[in-house]
């Protein structure tokens, strides 16, 4: 007998959908067949874990390994979705395994699809008919196709009667698939008829996708101008190109509506997949495990579809690219829209932002060229915005500790003898008030940022809360020498709408805003005019249709146009375009308020003339002085304890570890806005960089200097677009 001849050791590197800091290499037993992107059980510490092969190595390892326990089953994760993986972590500075984490969202859709009995009408009769029998065989006719559970609760009996009657022939049992595929689209279906507009910006849309590869289009279509039915035609044509071409269609959560699904289903002839954090365990399962599997051909969702595994992804829409909810603020920090750019770049697809008021990161690629920009003007007759006028703070002053001025109430008073509804906006929610001079509106400002003071109440001093820096608050006004004029302004929701209610004690008033529990249910009853005065934040005026929404007030149109946020001027101009848009549509003309004690300014100005060229230029040409996204870069690092010392210890040990680096400047640590959440400390660090920076890299070499406590939680934020 001869001794076996060594068999080349096998190795996997297996990722784990876990923080931890890499893939860890495990031995390959003999005879199990792997490849990349396979599921697999390995022990991990004391348990066994499920993770994914992502690479397979061969020849002896540097140590003794634990060996595979196994294969886990499922479709495997494609190498798009893996380069992904890998691209996210790097430029999040994360470990690969947390965005691993975001893709391995339903365990169960690793397994076939259950099945289940169904019954219908057969041709047998029992033995002997009883009232609890017919009930149900009468169910089974009403039904057509329905489970056990479903007769006998729809026939009000015990399953041991479906049982009988299915014995006798009575009944027929079928077993079919509890999560079926979803039926295929079919491009040639007729669609809406399309406006020759709307013709000639899907033409340029077709020939994108003719193209091939990686492609990017803006499409900046004003509100009402039909943009959806625009890029139908893109998904249909890679659907004729392709058969087997999978398309990713995104929109806001807010805007995954009923309405929108019957679109799709109008034009395609059946129901997309739906990906959306509303949606229960089954319908994700469903969808992840035919997408897993390369059979779903649409999949529409929220931003998290993104991470689905596709195997054949050929196109991402962005609907409403310009809106914010696409950044996710908590656990993993990342913005959707620009992560569908890059996932498209990955696999070789093409990209489609579109919007009625384009973010300006996009407008900015697009008058750069990169993206390619298909204009689609609106129907003769759809206003772009409302008459728009301001209200000049300095003039008419809301009472002391109040913030509806005279004018925007005699304007709120009118629209409710009409018998129509007014919105009242606030800008930011949450945000600390800024100090400003009541006689003059001189707003007080930190030196370096242009940020603005806040004051604290117990020290009176007037803080920054992107440097750090601090004042005693003066006794005069530094402009126009008044003395105790200076104030802290700056309202909440909560704070307007009880001055509504107080004003106006007929009137039935409620507050929409990002937290609202009950969103579906307000926005039903501002639709069948159950609301007369709405207060909100940018969430109460997108995507609704509020037709007998006339006026519109903007509480703090200042508190938008500088400060520690740079896309808050924006926002404001988006929301006035969203409101406006459906007032135009609606026959009733509207209007909107600016509060403002700046109306001169002229990003005011460019709102009030209506005038989009003017807002953008007078915003590119702010952010660019400033060297704020997109002309310069952006990170946040947060600092979170329960012992505020410990908080604020590592957070300035953190700040002293900075690598010194030119075109790259460290604000803080300063206390956020917001500076103890339900018991936790928090500070904050913002590193601005010049565009030539590698943000992700400095971020990671800076982090790798620094050892922090368990008990201070450090999170980073890679183009922050919360700043409270
Ligand atoms: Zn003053």
């Amino acid at each position: 007998m001869t001794e076996p001849k060594a068999k080349p050791e096998r190795r996997a590197a297996v990722l784990f959908p876990m923080p931890l800091p890499e893939a860890f290499d495990y031995l390959v037993p003999d005879g199990l067949e792997l490849a990349v992107g396979d599921h697999v059980i390995a022990p991990l510490g004391k348990r066994m874990a499920h993770g994914v092969v992502w690479a397979l190595k061969e020849g002896p390892g540097e140590r003794a390994l634990k060996t595979l326990e196994g294969p886990a089953g499922g479709a495997p994760i494609p190498q798009g979705t893996r380069r992904f993986v890998d691209w996210v972590a790097k430029y999040l500075v994360q470990p690969p395994g947390i965005i691993l984490r975001s893709v391995l969202r339903s365990s169960e859709a690793l397994k076939p699809s259950p099945t289940e009995t169904v019954y219908t009408r057969g041709s047998g009769e029992p033995a002997r008919m009883t009232e609890a029998r017919e009930k149900v065989l009468d169910a089974a006719e009403a039904l057509g196709e329905a489970s056990a559970a479903d007769l006998a609760r729809e026939a009000g009996v015990s399953s041991g009667v479906i049982k009988g009657l299915a014995e006798a022939g009575a009944l027929t049992g079928l077993t079919r698939l509890v999560d079926p595929p979803f039926a295929e689209p079919d491009p040639d279906r007729d669609g809406l008829p399309l406006t020759v507009m709307q013709a000639e910006a899907a033409g340029k849309l077709r020939r994108l996708i003719q193209a091939g590869g990686f492609q990017s289009a803006l499409l900046d279509g004003v509100t009402g101008s039909g943009k959806t039915e625009v890029y139908f035609e893109a998904v249909a044509e890679v659907l004729r190109r392709d058969p087997e071409a999978q398309i990713l269609i995104m929109l806001p959560e807010i805007a995954l509506t009923e309405a929108v699904l019957n679109r799709f289903e109008k034009r395609f002839g059946s129901e997309p997949a739906l990906w959306h954090s509303g949606a229960g365990p089954k319908a994700r399962r469903r969808t992840f495990r035919e997408v897993a599997e390369g059979r779903a051909r649409i999949v529409v969702g929220a931003r998290s579809s993104l991470f689905l595994p596709f195997t054949k992804l050929r196109l991402i829409v962005v609907d409403e690219e310009h809106d914010p909810t696409y950044k996710q603020d908590e656990g993993l920090h990342y913005q959707g829209r620009d992560l569908a750019v890059v996932r498209a770049k990955l696999e070789g697809a093409s990209v489609i932002l579109a919007s009625a008021t384009p973010s300006l990161e996009s407008l900015t690629n697009a008058e750069a060229g990169r993206y390619v920009h298909v204009h689609l003007p609106g129907r003769p007759g759809v206003a772009v915005l409302p008459e728009i006028g301001t209200i000049d703070l300095r003039e008419t002053p809301p009472e002391n500790g109040r913030w509806l001025s005279p004018p925007l109430l005699e304007a709120m008073r009118e629209t409710l003898e009409r018998g129509e509804q007014s919105l009242l906006y606030l800008n930011r929610r949450g945000y600390a008030p800024l100090v400003l001079c009541r006689k003059c509106g001189h707003r007080m400002m930190s030196p370096d940022t242009q940020s603005y003071l806040v004051e604290h109440r117990y020290t009176g001093r007037l803080v920054c809360h992107v440097t750090g820096f601090s004042m005693p608050k003066p006794k005069r006004c530094p402009a126009c020498q008044a003395e105790d004029s200076l104030t802290s302004v700056g309202p909440g929701v909560e704070r307007v709408a009880e001055e509504a209610r107080h004003l106006f004690p007929e009137a039935r008033v409620e507050i929409y805003s990002s937290d609202s529990a009950s969103g579906a249910d307000i926005v039903a009853r501002m639709e069948q005019g159950e609301i007369d005065i709405l207060v909100g934040t940018q969430i109460a005026a997108k995507g609704h249709n509020f037709p007998n929404l006339t006026l519109v007030g903007v509480i703090d149109a200042d508190l938008g146009l500088a400060g520690g946020d740079p896309r808050a001027g924006e926002r404001t101009f988006q929301t006035l375009v969203q409101v406006a848009g459906r007032a135009g549509r609606a026959e009733r003309p509207g209007r909107a308020l600016l509060q403002t004690h700046q109306p001169e300014h002229e990003a005011i100005q460019a709102l009030v003339a209506g005038d989009r060229e003017a807002f953008l230029d007078a915003e590119i040409m702010a952010r660019e002085a400033l060297g704020l996204p997109p002309f310069g870069r952006m990170a946040a690092i947060g600092f979170m304890a329960m012992n505020p010392k410990a908080v604020e210890d590592v957070a300035a040990d953190f700040a002293a570890k900075a690598p010194v680096t030119d075109g790259v400047e460290i604000w803080g640590p300063a206390e956020p806005p917001r500076a103890v959440v339900r018991g936790w400390h928090r500070r904050r660090i913002l590193v601005r960089a010049d565009k030539t920076i590698d943000m992700s890299a400095y971020v990671r070499a800076w982090r790798s200097r620094v050892k922090t406590p368990p008990s201070v939680r450090v999170s980073i934020d890679i183009d922050p677009y919360s700043f409270i």
